[in-house]
């Protein structure tokens, strides 16, 4: 049983150099087969590309999908991280009720999957017993529903940040030994190792300088590492992370962390904003990654994280949403745009070009997340890919239409293949009623608005 892509006259493969791809691609048993001037074979399934640009499937390294119910939230729109965080996630966190999160988690993976992500990692580190119900469970449900491959990046603390105000709720602390019980869990339920893998799991502690002690990251990555998982954390969101672990531990976050085992290839970060020419230096030589999530640090106003010199000394690049409570264009067109025109507002027109953003998007996604078997359009690998609609009138009169995903910032996708298999078909989901999902979401809000305050302990 195979399927042939079609009339291809704008695509990518994916590399760094913006290779491009025309003619067909063949797929058989979720991966692809051949590229280049193919004809139909006899019985053969055809997809047609006329009028599409067609890229690898996109890569989502980081994202919060409880917080596609907590958009807008008013007392979080214009204050800064310390104050969103008390506001959005940390006030609203204990009415999360399974319902809510199913629903939450069902927007974010259906915009996300309708704007060419065919991979999203997902840090959750709300856990707490007074959850009747396993977030993680929610969430990989939910995945696997729509098709998506999805790596759990199952987050937690140990200890709380102390936020301003007598009616917050407590914060979701697990013990330690609880919180490696979980990840042991999660990777015993869900982590497969393997190259092309549909379901990962990693080992993601929310923000280490503010969330563990360092004794307690050490035991946390060696034993990550015993399980075969990689390591992610939130780091240097805005320069109070490197004011608190100066004062805390006398040294800037990045060689802070270096110190627990925390630097490799196995390891990527979200954020990396405030970062000095030393802690550059030591991500670069260490192989650590990036989640960059510019449209997050712009709307928080945290700053522009500096992706295209890390790029430059070689640190691995991708490209990420973050949680909608603090980016309600949680879009992966979104992203694109983001990323390719902040930098050049910053750094002038040679900062970054459109082939290096759809890098990050695609093979430096995979990187990231240690999933070599994606993100590149090539004989061999899986069969992850979407065709991006050029009818639109944004999308006419380009003299370049291959641009047009990146350049516009809202190429609307027609199809989209997971391991060969259709996650959107003619710019649908097949088997979301977003009718059903609009009346889901107005309940939920409406509830989750009429009780943010906190329960009587
Ligand atoms: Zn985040």
């Amino acid at each position: 049983m195979s399927l042939l892509v079609t009339n291809i006259a704008h695509g990518w493969t994916g590399d760094a150099d913006g290779t491009r791809l025309s003619g067909a691609i063949r797929i058989a048993d979720g991966l692809i087969v051949e590229t280049g001037a193919l004809t139909p074979r006899p019985g053969e399934e055809v997809l047609d590309a006329s009028g599409c640009v067609v890229a690898p499937g996109l890569v989502n390294t980081h994202h919060h999908l409880f917080q596609s119910v907590l958009k807008g939230v008013p007392a979080g729109m214009d204050v800064a991280l310390d104050r969103w965080l008390a506001e959005v996630p940390y006030r609203y966190w204990p009415r999360l009720d399974e319902e809510a999160l199913r629903v939450s988690a069902r927007i974010g993976l259906a915009e996300l999957a309708l704007s060419g992500a065919t991979t999203v990692c997902d840090h959750h580190y709300v856990y707490s017993d007074r959850y009747d119900y396993d977030p993680s469970q929610v969430l990989v449900e939910e995945a696997a529903r729509m098709g998506l491959r999805f790596v759990l990046a199952r987050g937690g603390m140990t200890r709380g940040r102390a936020f301003d105000g007598a009616d917050m709720p407590p914060p979701p602390v697990e013990s330690l030994g609880t919180f490696l019980d979980g990840l042991r869990d999660a990777a015993s339920r869900w982590h497969d190792p393997s190259n092309r893998a549909m379901t990962r799991v990693a080992c993601a502690p929310t923000t280490p300088n503010f969330n563990f002690t360092p004794g307690e990251l050490v035991e946390i990555a060696q034993e990550a590492r015993h399980l075969g998982l990689r390591l992610h954390a939130h780091l240097s969101e805005n320069t109070g992370y490197a004011a608190q672990t100066l004062k805390a531990f006398g040294q800037r976050p990045v060689p802070w962390l270096a110190g627990q085992g925390w630097l490799g290839p196995d390891v990527w970060f979200a954020h990396l904003v405030d970062l000095d020419a030393a802690e550059i230096a030591l991500l670069a030589e260490s192989g650590t990654g990036m989640a960059h999530c510019p449209q997050a640090n712009a709307r928080l106003g945290s700053g522009i994280a500096p992706a295209p010199t890390l790029h430059a000394g070689g640190a691995p690049v991708s490209l990420a949403v973050d949680g909608a409570g603090a980016n309600e264009a949680a879009d992966m067109g979104g992203a694109l745009y983001a990323a390719f025109t902040l930098h050049r507002a910053r750094g002038g027109v040679g900062a970054v070009d459109a082939a290096t953003v759809l890098h990050w998007a695609t093979m430096g996604g995979a990187r990231v997340l240690g999933l070599p078997g994606l993100g590149r359009i090539a004989p061999g690998m899986a069969a992850d890919l979407v065709l991006f609609d050029l009818s639109a009138p944004r999308h006419l009169g380009l003299h370049d239409p291959a641009l047009a995903p990146v350049i516009t910032g809202a190429a609307p996708v027609r199809h989209s293949l997971v391991a060969g298999r259709p996650v959107v078909r003619d710019g649908q989901i097949p088997g979301l009623d977003l009718s059903a999902l609009g009346r889901d979401a107005a309940r939920v809000t409406a509830r989750l608005a009429r009780q943010p305050e906190a329960e009587p302990a």
